[in-house]
């Protein structure tokens, strides 16, 4: 087992990894941007180095400054938490190199399912099923037309590189292409340094369900169920819950099957999901998997009481897993709380917290990293909270969310938790009866 870990990330991800390496006897260390000098996961790890300063691609994205911190501390591991490099397979190549075990996919695996056009492909040839659209990347707008006339408007453009909800247009008829087609194309370059962009069908008002897979380094996967993240802002998820409210057994059965399938089809060992797209009549579509722990990972931890973090660590070291797919018996949701204005287009709300506090009580959990008196830098995400509940019943667990977002206080800044209230009592929310598109509509009281 691993003696030392670096953490390469921030907030509460970063602290979420060090109690679990607590818990398991492990050592930490933390990596920090000056910017985050006062940051819980600098204070409660075992050591702390310093890598830059506050802009990311000069701290947390600087591979150099976190190899030479593992070096300096002795670390024989490096956990990425999700965001920065953990999806990068040059980072998980040179933690290989430096003879440091990187607790994420191994550089093949991230090749085969970072690109999303190139995942598609693999997953096609695997035979999962995908949304209708391109063969791999679009040489240019005139073979995309040809291809959106062939498949049908609407059509969604994509960037292969993407992710966040960014460098994507839906195009819903022809004169709209070259239009969509260059300013995704600019956006993708901007974000991601690659500009190659991708075609699906626009699904009408899908539902966004993601499987988690666990697998070992000896080919056994296996799936811990499903999460809906339908509700979303700007392709961005907001809420997400186990179990699906549209899950039925059946789907779960086959939809599992598929995520299996697909992981296997790249040998993948780690943790990961494999997300769907599933339209209203229930069929269901491969978008794209994310090889790396996620932030809902809480809610599935919740029904099945398993600790995500730590069955990451175990396979990493090469311990086997039991091959058992598990099924939710209880119901969770989490809220991601945002230093943002919902009442101003959700604006960055970044600033001195004056006053905290934390709701608690039976099947509540917080993970975040603020404190009272903790000033929110303004150069990282947004999210400073996740707020998760667990119950027997949907019902249950929408009650105890409500009571534990009353119980939440925040001053000083602007959160979203006036909107999770909101949705909380909104009564398509509360029958379940919701789509990708739901927020489209949603008014902000
Ligand atoms: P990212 O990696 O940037 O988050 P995803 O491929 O996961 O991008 O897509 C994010 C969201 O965009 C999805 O959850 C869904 O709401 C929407 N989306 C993506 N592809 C399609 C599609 N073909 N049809 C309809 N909606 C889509």
């Amino acid at each position: 087992m691993f003696k030392k870990i670096l953490i390469a990330n921030r907030g509460e991800i970063a602290l979420r990894i060090q109690r679990t390496c607590r818990e398991m006897g492990i050592k930490t260390v933390a990596v920090y941007s000056t910017a985050d000098r006062d940051s819980l996961h600098v204070r409660f790890a075992d050591e702390a180095v310093c890598i830059g300063p506050a802009p990311s691609a000069k701290s947390y994205l600087n591979m150099s400054s976190i190899i030479a911190a593992a070096e300096i501390t002795n670390a024989d591991a490096i956990h990425p938490g999700y965001g920065f490099l953990s999806e990068n397979a040059k980072f998980s190549e040179i933690c290989a190199l430096h003879g440091i075990k990187f607790i994420g996919a191994t550089p093949d695996q991230i090749n085969a399912m970072g690109n999303k056009s190139m995942a598609k492909e693999t997953m096609k040839k695997a035979g999962v099923p995908c949304v209708p659209g391109s063969d791999g990347v679009l040489n240019d707008v005139k073979e995309a037309k040809k291809i959106a006339g062939k498949i049908g408007y609407p059509v969604i453009i994509k960037a292969s590189a993407g992710g966040g909800g960014r460098g994507m247009r839906i195009v819903w008829e022809e004169s709209e292409i070259q239009k969509a087609y260059d300013s995704a194309k600019q956006e993708s370059a901007a974000a991601f340094g690659n500009d190659d962009l991708y075609m699906e069908k626009y699904i009408e008002e899908p539902r966004h369900i993601e499987f988690q897979i666990v697998g070992d380094q000896y080919g056994t996967v296996c799936h811990l169920s499903e999460r809906d993240c339908s509700i979303q802002r700007r392709h961005q998820k907001l809420l997400e819950e186990t179990p699906s409210p549209f899950m039925t057994p059946e789907l779960r059965d086959e939809m599992g099957t598929a995520a299996i399938k697909a992981a296997k089809s790249v040998n993948y060992e780690g943790v990961g999901t494999i997300e769907f797209l599933v339209d209203k009549h229930r069929n269901f579509y491969f978008m794209e998997m994310n090889t790396r722990i996620q932030v809902e990972h809480p809610v599935t931890e919740e029904v099945i009481n398993y600790d995500l973090i730590k069955e990451q660590i175990l396979v990493a070291a090469g311990v086997p897993i039991s091959g058992k797919n598990y099924f939710p018996e209880r119901c969770a949701i989490e809220c991601r709380i945002n230093a943002e204005d919902p009442y101003n287009d959700f604006r960055p709300s970044p600033g001195k917290i004056l006053n905290l506090h934390k709701p608690g009580g039976h099947g509540v959990r917080v993970d975040t990293h603020v404190y009272a008196g903790y000033t929110i830098p303004p150069n990282y995400d947004s999210m400073i909270a996740k707020l998760i509940v667990v119950a027997r019943t949907r019902e249950e667990a929408i009650v105890k969310m409500r009571r534990a977002l009353d119980e939440f206080i925040i001053e000083g800044i602007h959160t979203t938790i006036p909107l999770h209230m909101q949705l909380m009592n909104d009564k398509n929310f509360i029958e379940g009866n919701f789509t990708t598109a739901f927020m489209n509509t949603f008014e902000l009281k």
